[in-house]
């Protein structure tokens, strides 16, 4: 197929970017490098430095293109609460143009980046996809807004669309792994403390209602979501919708992923507990059995320490 890669120089767009092209795809990305990184577009996929908006009519409209797979985004959950006009702009507002360039250029198909973020502080778990949508931040609340217009370009229009609700993305592929400039995430930053660039990682909050106190969350290996999207493009159907959870199933707690850190690492990790962090849920567990029933999707990295030990790679790679 030809696809075009939207967000295909950041971190799980330059996986599955690469992962295409492994697979005989042909790619075209469209970044504009605010958060991505050029090394990370994938030798054997052509690359277009720009605003996706600015260039999305020009690259799509001889009607060439098997699909698109959105993964542009602002994606910093604190900052959509400080200023979540950066993100009805640049997730909602842009998704709509790319949306309507699609719809012109008749493009059949579209995968999308969603999140779990979509749901909020979850009522039970595991979660299933028919679960309540109520995001706890900006980040979230623009995603969940981007999915009803997709429902709706499909219905209207015979789009052939799919929305991935990835979890906790870690890991690394092929050379290619986490490098944001503000690092929130818990393994990268674990992994710094590990390399000896970062003192101290911080534990926020010890008095979560969970077995070790702290906060539970379900990790999945980035080339294990990068299948998911070649499924996707697979199997979606024209004017359907389809929404799945991507995760493992399983939580792991903030020390556990510490512990695994160090077991992988073979070095002593130095923790310290602080607060909880504001619009944290305790726990946030996938149910993808949608996935693996009607996608067919498998994920092979499901321990822990296999995803952790990517990352370690990856990060010792590049101290
Ligand atoms: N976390 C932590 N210290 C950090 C970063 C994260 O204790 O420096 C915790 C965070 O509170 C959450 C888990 O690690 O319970 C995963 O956080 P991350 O930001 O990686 O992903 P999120 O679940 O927020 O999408």
């Amino acid at each position: 197929m030809k696809l075009l890669v939207t967000g295909g120089a950041g971190y799980v767009g330059s996986v599955c970017a690469a992962v295409l092209v492994e697979q005989g795809h042909e790619v075209v990305v469209v970044d504009d490098l605010s958060t991505g990184n050029a090394d990370a577009v994938p030798a054997g996929a052509q690359f277009v430095q720009a605003d996706m908006v600015a260039v999305a009519s020009d690259l799509l409209g001889d009607g060439s293109f098997d699909g698109v797979l959105h993964f542009a985004a602002k994606s910093l959950v604190g900052e959509s609460v400080e200023a979540p006009e950066r993100y009805w702009n640049g997730n909602v507002i842009k998704t709509l143009q790319l949306l309507e360039a699609i719809r012109l250029a008749g493009v059949p198909r579209l995968v999308f980046s969603s999140t779990a973020a979509t749901y909020g502080e979850p009522e039970s778990v595991p979660i299933t996809e028919d679960a309540p949508t109520k995001p706890t931040n900006a980040y979230g609340a623009t995603k969940l807004a981007i999915d009803h217009a997709i429902t709706s370009y499909a219905t209207a229009h015979g789009l052939a669309a799919t929305s991935l609700r990835y979890f906790n993305v870690a890991g690394a592929y092929a050379g290619l792994g986490e490098r944001h400039a503000t690092e929130t995430h818990l393994i990268p930053l674990v992994l710094q403390v590990a390399t000896g660039q970062r003192p101290e990682i911080l534990v926020f909050g010890n008095d979560w209602p969970t077995p070790d106190g702290t906060c539970l969350r379900d990790y999945i290996h980035v080339r294990d979501l990068a299948d998911a999207h070649l499924l996707a493009l697979q199997t979606a159907q024209p004017g359907e919708h389809r929404i799945y959870n991507l995760g493992n199933g399983t939580g792991f707690s903030v020390r556990e992923v510490i512990a695994s850190c160090e077991r992988v690492s073979g070095i002593s990790i130095a923790a310290r507990d602080v607060e909880r962090r504001a619009g944290d849920p305790a726990v946030l567990i996938a149910s993808s059995e949608k996935a693996i029933t009607e996608l067919g999707w498998k994920p092979q990295h499901t321990t822990i320490d296999e995803i952790v030990g990517d990352a370690w790679e990856f990060t010792r790679s590049r101290s």
